[in-house]
């Protein structure tokens, strides 16, 4: 178990099991509640305010409410037990209140209470008796005239109570669960709070004063006792900072511990392959390309390892950048390799890093440019004596660079100097694989991650911390564009037809299709879908194509449940232009380069996310020939699915759309449970604290360097907390 340093750290660290007792503790465990600090810093979701009046006309059976009322009257029957009951008003209706206790001293603390003329705040769960709406059992609170809180239903921590009764004028209502009413939360927040409040701040002052929010025990308060909203939100987002700077503060140690990490400098060398490259290059670089190549050559050169993700969409030209990259290496003495998700990917990067190079790529060979280097493919599914070529010619270091898929990473390829490793896809790749490249060779090599997934910055910076990252933006000239259209199948179902006759078209110019669908087979999803109730299915849809609309036309199809040989020589007919049309689900989703294909179908579109919607769309355009997509879907005008594909319409920039995402996705989900970080990410949300997670990265970057820092018990407590729920993490993806 941690060692902490710090009372204040101690104390947030201490199980509640240790303070409120193993059953208390156990249903506030299903809350995701295990120790004092998730306890003091689980935040009300919303406040009210006792100086209103609820109106009861907008009250509906089974829903969970707070209501502003005053008790009409209370009586207390008799009966197998005591039956204490209360009719409230909001001034023209009535509402039933009902309380059942054993307990005589209780029944009488209730009716004291409960005196006619007098107002509460009463939680609970609308019912009905005898077809009137009723509260069984409410929570509630006494209010004075001015809104503040004068007394509770329960009272077991009375002297704690009172102190936040003195203070409090409204009342937070935290997210609860029915054994664990927002009251009883409350209560047991204010049973630890003065504990936790004398231990003073979780940060040194510098820091807070820095960061210019408020003190701990003073956020505490403010969000626990609230006065006003305005110090309840304020308090609220202190909490928040903290997250934030907790996470960013871990991640800007990495970073730090990583420039104690030694890599060889890769020095860019004039008159070498890569400035025979440049001069041959078709085309101009974009400005972004130039920018992101000189960022990455400053990086090759120092002698720590350059950790960089670059993100761009589909087609802004990373594959460039990252062959420049590794030209530099070569040109240094070094090697390269390069790793694709797939043996598919792995084969058409090589292909295509071939054919950029031309007689720069063929060392050896009688044609070969005199600055040439060789470049290898090394796949899984090799013939053994090719296999034993390539690892032969990059052990000697003949091979310059090496193209490949994970079998790079789990066979023993010996490098003779690897100087760089550039993944592509990350999504595919899990940081540990990573490292285990860079275990390969006696220093680290150099790292650039390529993702053509953007992500918004403010959830880059939480997800990939520990990466810097470089963005290309603008698309390089000369590319087809791709217009979207959206096809509302219910109210326009002749366009479906429409749909397939373009395809006919396209392929009657000698041009390819693709068709996507959700699902695999009827009722059964591919991917993260988690309803398929009638969402077309590939292995369905596939047949009925080419039995009808699409008939004489070459149609294959790709999904998840065919053996990867059978997949791999799918796709390798579709590139090789065997096939006219591919009926897939998203397993086309990465990095596949068709040139020739110009119309993309996507069936039930509004089942898709943003990103997905445009990684896939980012499949056709893809040459010279201007792209279609139709998204054919039933949804409704106004959901969110309908504002989805909207933004796909109206936009074809990945970075904006990400951000559109972000927002249409209401944030709570939005770092997936899959992704390293999210599950510590309680009260910070990327979107709307973009701000406050840049603010606290810049912040955290300082404070490392800080010479203050270098001993601060509290900052090395704040350290060994983000450890823990990495370890947690880690745990529980397991
Ligand atoms: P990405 O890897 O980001 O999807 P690529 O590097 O594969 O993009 O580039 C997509 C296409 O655009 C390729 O055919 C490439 O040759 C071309 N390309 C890249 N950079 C430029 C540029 N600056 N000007 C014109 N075409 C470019
Ligand atoms: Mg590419």
């Amino acid at each position: 178990m941690a060692n902490w340093l710090t009372p204040v750290h101690r104390e947030l660290n201490r199980k509640l099991r240790d303070t409120l007792g193993a059953p208390t503790a156990g249903q506030f465990a299903k809350l995701g509640i295990d120790t004092v600090g998730d306890l003091v810093r689980h935040t009300p979701r919303r406040y009210i305010s006792g100086t209103g009046m609820s109106d009861f006309a907008s009250l509906r059976v089974g829903e969970e409410v707070a209501v502003v009322a005053r008790v009409a009257n209370t009586q207390v029957r008799a009966g197998g037990q005591l039956r204490v009951e209360t009719t409230l008003t909001d001034g023209t209706g009535f509402l039933r209140a009902t309380f059942f206790t054993t307990k005589k001293y209780l029944a009488d603390h209730w009716q004291g209470l409960l005196t006619p003329g007098s107002r509460g705040i009463f939680v609970g769960k609308v019912g009905e008796f005898r077809s009137q709406p009723q509260l069984a059992h409410p929570d509630f609170v006494m209010i004075d005239t001015s809104g503040r809180i004068t007394a509770r239903k329960l009272d077991t921590a009375r002297r704690h109570m009172e102190r936040a009764v003195q203070r409090s004028t409204m009342v937070g209502l935290y997210p609860a669960s029915a054994k664990l009413p927002t009251w009883t939360i409350a209560e047991s927040i204010s049973l630890l709070l003065p504990g936790v409040m004398e231990l003073g701040d979780t940060l040194p002052d510098w820091v807070v004063e820095e960061a210019g929010v408020l003190p701990f025990p003073d956020a505490l308060r403010e969000v626990h006792e609230p006065v006003d909203r305005e110090h309840a939100r304020s308090g609220i987002e202190r909490l928040r900072f903290d997250e934030a700077f907790a996470l960013q503060l871990a991640m800007a140690t990495r970073r730090a511990q990583r420039e104690q990490e030694l890599a060889t400098p890769r020095e860019r060398r004039p008159g070498g392959i890569l400035d025979a490259f440049d001069a041959r290059l078709p085309f101009e670089l974009t400005a972004g390309q130039q920018q992101v190549g000189e960022q990455v050559f400053r990086e090759l050169a120092r002698p720590t390892p350059m950790h960089r993700l670059l993100q761009g969409d589909v087609g802004s030209g990373k594959t460039i950048v990252a062959l420049r990259a590794m030209l530099c290496v070569v040109d240094a003495g070094g090697q390269a390799a390069l790793l694709a998700p797939t043996e598919v990917l792995a084969q058409q990067h090589h292909a295509t890093i071939t054919r950029m190079l031309g007689d720069l790529g063929r060392a050896g060979q009688l044609d070969a440019a005199e600055e040439a280097t060789s470049v290898a493919l090394l796949t899984g599914g090799m013939p053994a004596g090719a296999r034993r070529a390539v690892l032969d010619g990059v052990a000697s270091g003949e091979v310059g660079l090496v193209v490949g898929t994970h079998a790079l990473l789990s066979d023993p390829v010996a490098f003779t100097d690897l100087g760089l490793v550039v993944v592509d896809e990350q999504h595919r790749f899990g940081v540990e694989q990573r490292a285990a490249l860079a275990a390969k060779a006696e220093r680290q090599p150099h790292t650039l991650v390529m993702t053509a997934t953007p992500i918004p910055r403010s959830v880059a910076m939480t997800v990939f911390g520990d990466l810097a990252v470089s963005e290309l933006r603008e698309r390089p000239a000369g590319r087809g564009s791709v217009t979207t259209v959206l096809v509302d199948t219910v109210t326009h179902p002749t366009w479906v037809e429409r749909a397939w006759q373009r395809i006919r078209e396209e392929a009657a110019a000698g041009r390819q299709a693709f068709v996507v669908a959700p699902a695999i087979q009827g009722r059964q999803v591919d991917g993260d879908l988690t309803s398929s109730d009638g969402a077309t299915a590939v292995t369905e849809l596939a047949p009925e194509l080419r039995a009808g609309p699409l008939s004489g036309l070459r149609v294959g199809m790709l999904h998840g449940r065919l053996g990867s040989q059978e997949r791999d020589s799918v796709m390798a007919a579709f590139v090789d232009g065997q096939l006219d049309v591919l009926v897939a689900t998203t397993v086309i989703e990465v990095g596949v380069d068709v040139p020739n294909a110009s119309v993309m179908v996507v069936m039930d579109a509004d089942r898709f996310g943003i990103s997905q919607l445009h990684q896939l769309r980012g499949r056709i355009g893809r040459g010279e020939h201007p792209g279609l997509c139709l998204l054919l879907s039933a949804a409704e005008p106004d959901s969110d699915a309908a504002l989805r594909m909207q933004a796909l319409v109206d936009s074809d920039d990945g970075f904006e759309l990400a951000e559109t995402d972000l927002q249409i996705r209401g944030e709570g989900d939005v770092l997936g449970a899959g992704q390293s970080g999210a599950s510590s990410l309680k009260l910070l949300r990327a979107f709307t604290d973009r701000e406050l997670i840049r603010t606290a990265k810049e912040l955290a970057e300082r404070v490392v360097r800080d010479p203050r820092a270098a001993d601060d018990p509290l900052l090395a407590d704040l350290r060994t907390q983000a450890e823990l729920v990495a370890a947690d993490e880690w745990l529980e993806k397991g």
